[in-house]
């Protein structure tokens, strides 16, 4: 198989679009490509400031690294979670980053370990809520981070590096179940309809994670090969397996999907669901909340005194009807 622009033989092949590359084509077409994604929703410009949240993984590091190639104001937030897994999960990942970060010299890192801010590692949150696992709190926590983070340091748009195989399996899960309120909130940009909320955007949407992969080695960055221990065995990989049997089947049968309903959602399809959702702001740290009172990540720390956070709850606060961990509340 040849390259389609110099007929050099081909480094990737991509079925779905009919497209072989060879190697230096291929990390030119995935810069261009992720260009014109940026342009095509509108995400953010050359004077925007971007905070590219980083977990060491392929997609966060080879956003990053397509960011700052494409010239853009690109700085990176970790939020260290405290997880071990039996491998010291947490700290291979920032290992990860600190090798970027030194390949890629003069670039900024904002970096939050729940642990010494909050007082409890990601893990250890979950436990004392009993929960089995520590992805809800886990989502929770990061999301309000990265939009604390965002907010405060005056970024303007915040970026996460979700591939189409991350976005096709969530808009899987949520179509199974009909939750229409996350699927009018699905989309690769999030303006902020809030003033305690950060815009955020999803430049690799459209990318397959077969070619943010391809992009990472080809580029050789050094990334984290190892998934979350914690996402052994989760819905969402099911999901993706089971979307893959279908790509398998049938090339392009991802995109398809992510695209028509984002086609569908654009023509108006969901807008009845987004005009119900309400958003209030939490009562301690005024980041948005579907329910009065206080946010999801409020009532999460609510029984614990903090003190080295200004966004935690003070003392003045009524903590009443502690909750278990709650669930997929915030749907912002
Ligand atoms: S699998 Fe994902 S959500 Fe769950 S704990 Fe790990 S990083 Fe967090
Ligand atoms: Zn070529
Ligand atoms: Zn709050």
């Amino acid at each position: 198989m040849h390259c389609r622009k110099c007929h050099q033989t081909a480094a990737f092949n991509m079925r779905h679009h009919k497209l072989a590359l060879c190697q230096d084509h291929y990390l030119e077409w995935f810069v261009a490509q992720t260009q014109k994604t940026i342009e095509r929703y509108k995400m953010f410009g050359r004077d925007d400031k971007v905070l590219v949240a980083v977990s060491g993984g392929k997609d966060s590091l080879a956003l990053w690294d397509v960011l700052l190639q494409l010239g853009y104001q690109a700085d990176g937030l970790y939020i260290g979670q405290g997880i071990d897994g039996g491998i010291g999960y947490s700290d291979l990942s920032r290992q990860k980053i600190d090798i970027f970060i030194e390949q890629h010299t003069g670039v900024k890192l904002h970096v939050v370990d729940v642990d010494q801010v909050y007082g409890q590692t990601i893990p250890q949150v979950a436990d004392q809520h009993r929960a089995s696992k520590p992805c809800s709190a886990c989502g929770l926590i990061k999301r309000h981070i990265m939009n604390r983070v965002a907010l405060e340091e005056g970024y303007t748009c915040l970026t996460t590096g979700h591939n189409l195989d991350d976005e096709a399996a969530v808009l899987f899960l949520n179509t199974l179940r009909w939750q229409t309120q996350y699927l009018a909130r699905q989309s690769p940009i999030l303006e902020a309809t809030h003033p305690g909320l950060a815009r955020k955007a999803k430049p690799f949407c459209r990318f397959y994670e077969r070619e943010t992969a391809a992009y990472a080695i080809m580029r050789g960055l050094d990334y984290l090969y190892a998934e979350c221990p914690y996402a052994v065995g989760s819905t969402t990989i099911t999901y993706k397996n089971l979307l893959n049997e279908l790509e398998d089947a049938q090339p392009g049968a991802k995109l398809h999907f992510y695209l028509s309903f984002l086609s569908a959602r654009d023509a108006g399809f969901l807008d009845v669901v987004t005009e119900d959702v309400v958003l209030n702001s939490c009562d301690n740290c005024g980041q948005p909340t579907t329910s009065p009172g206080l946010c999801a990540f409020c009532r999460l720390w609510q029984n614990r005194s903090i003190g080295k956070d200004t966004h935690v709850i003070p003392v003045s606060v009524s903590l009443v009807g502690t909750p278990v961990m709650p669930v997929g509340e915030e749907i912002y």
